[in-house]
């Protein structure tokens, strides 16, 4: 007899989460974002593949994989069969596979408390797999001494740093290492936007035990908390939860993109409590760190990436981690799928290939006419006096843009948008700062303005 379908649709969520905490993304993304559960009976689990390319993979190197993640999860099986998706075994029910974006680590649940403690981790983010250089060192240290005893010193930790720098790595890193040494620690990693959202939840549908879940642990930890500005009621609880935690010297470790300080509308306490303990900075590796990321990381992935691959990839991509990793993520998938070791000359038509080649002079009038025309306002309205909203909001991106790309005086950038009063430089400046942390719409925005600015 088949299970409902329902609740084989729900098995292959769990599972493709599991899969995708336990494997890397471009192979989440090549192999396993495009397979269904075609049955399940409590016993044989068969599933739908796209090829037989991919048939090949499962059947000889993805298959631990899949028996571990069913494991994990606990779902009892006695085998597991691989099959191409066909017109005939292709379920009835469309899309078993769920979209990536419903795919995620930190459900919300409906009882908290009710199951296994989740840590939330991500069990690939080792001490051991982060390579330590002196942009991060000091941070490294500190996170090592926190595994070892936590609570103890440094107490909170707050790591900040630009983006796909470590700092995610570094702190479940530091929550893998406290769990393994002592298995019975409970320990919790939560992402702001999580937390933000559990709260709400927990309010709007009256959902009992959110405090208890993030005051009764041992170590908390909380990614990102720059995304807390702006939210009251959220800062609120998080100042209650801190204050438990410190009181009985439970181990908080927070990160941000920028200082406690530099935080808008944090509240005076919370920024005094961030400040409390130590707060360390954490910077782009230097080319030779980067270059040693690029080996272990390919390693881990199963493959050689000899020096002169390391090198170009580590001196032709100098703005993070994430991208540099993107880069060689895309070099191995590409391996990946014709059987081939990463080559030079392959890393080299890969990075001409995607690499922006930036000109090396924009011009004001670009980018006011590039912006204009992105929100879809005549260029000419943006240098008039109108001061309707949506021609005024663009004006202050572009002003903001003056100041990012070109590096302009707040003087010339009131005189570029027809401006007399450079105060209004300056504060359109602040302003759309200040909206970019808050808003990830307009954060997109921007970036998408940014990349057409230089095609
Ligand atoms: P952040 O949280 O600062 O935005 P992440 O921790 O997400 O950055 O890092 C982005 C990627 O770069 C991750 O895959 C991470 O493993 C990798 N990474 C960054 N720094 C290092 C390092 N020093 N050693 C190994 N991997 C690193
Ligand atoms: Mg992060």
């Amino acid at each position: 007899m088949s299970q409902p379908d329902d609740n084989n649709q729900e098995i292959w969520q769990r599972f493709l989460s599991v899969i995708e905490t336990a494997v890397s993304p471009p192979i989440f993304k090549t192999w396993f974002a495009t397979t269904r559960l075609l049955s399940y009976d409590g016993q044989e689990v068969v599933i739908g593949v796209v090829n037989v390319f991919a048939l090949k993979q499962f059947r000889v190197k993805l298959d631990a994989n899949v028996r571990s993640a069913f494991s994990s999860l606990e779902i009892p099986f006695s085998s597991v069969r691989y099959e191409i998706i066909t017109a005939q075994n292709k379920s009835t029910r469309e899309e078993v596979a769920p979209s990536r974006s419903k795919v995620t680590r930190n459900r919300p649940s409906r009882h908290f408390g009710d199951e296994a403690f989740d840590s939330g981790l991500n069990p690939k983010y080792s001490l051991e797999n982060f390579i330590v250089g002196s942009c991060n060192d000091l941070a490294y240290t500190a996170c090592q001494a926190i595994a070892t005893s936590p609570g103890a010193k440094y107490n909170p930790l707050f790591l900040y740093g630009g983006v796909g720098l470590g700092k995610t790595h570094l702190i479940q890193a530091v929550g893998n290492e406290i769990i393994r040494t002592n298995p019975r620690a409970k320990v919790r990693y939560i992402s702001t936007e999580t937390f933000v959202t559990e709260f709400l939840d927990a309010i709007r549908y009256k959902i009992q035990g959110f405090s208890e879940k993030y005051r009764n642990i041992d170590v908390l930890i909380v990614d990102d908390i720059q995304f807390i500005a702006g939210k009251e009621k959220t800062q609120e609880e998080f100042f209650h939860t801190f204050n438990t935690l410190h009181q009985a010297n439970k181990q908080i470790i927070i990160t941000s993109d920028k200082t406690p300080k530099n935080i808008p509308t944090l509240t005076e306490r919370l920024r005094s409590r961030f400040e409390w303990g130590m707060a360390i900075d954490v910077g782009l590796p230097d080319f030779e760190t980067r270059a040693a990321i690029l080996k272990s990381k390919a390693t881990q992935m199963g493959f050689e990436l000899d020096d002169k691959v390391a090198t170009l990839l580590a001196e032709s991509i100098a703005t993070n981690i994430r991208e540099l990793e993107g880069a060689l993520n895309q070099i191995l998938a590409y391996c990946e799928m014709r059987g081939l070791q990463p080559d030079y000359e392959m890393a080299l038509g890969m990075i001409s290939s995607t690499k922006k080649i930036r000109p090396r002079h924009i011009t004001p009038r670009q980018i006011i006419e590039r912006t204009a025309r992105y929100f879809q306002v005549p260029p000419t309205d943006i240098l008039s006096p109108r001061r309707d909203k949506h021609i005024n909001e663009t004006r202050q991106i572009i002003m903001y843009l003056l100041r990012e790309e070109l590096k302009f005086s707040f003087p010339k950038i009131a005189q570029e948008v027809g401006r007399k009063d450079h105060t209004t430089a300056i504060h359109s400046v602040n302003k759309v700062t200040k909206e970019i942390a808050l808003n990830a719409t307009l954060r997109d925005q921007i970036e998408d303005i940014k990349e057409k600015l230089y095609v």
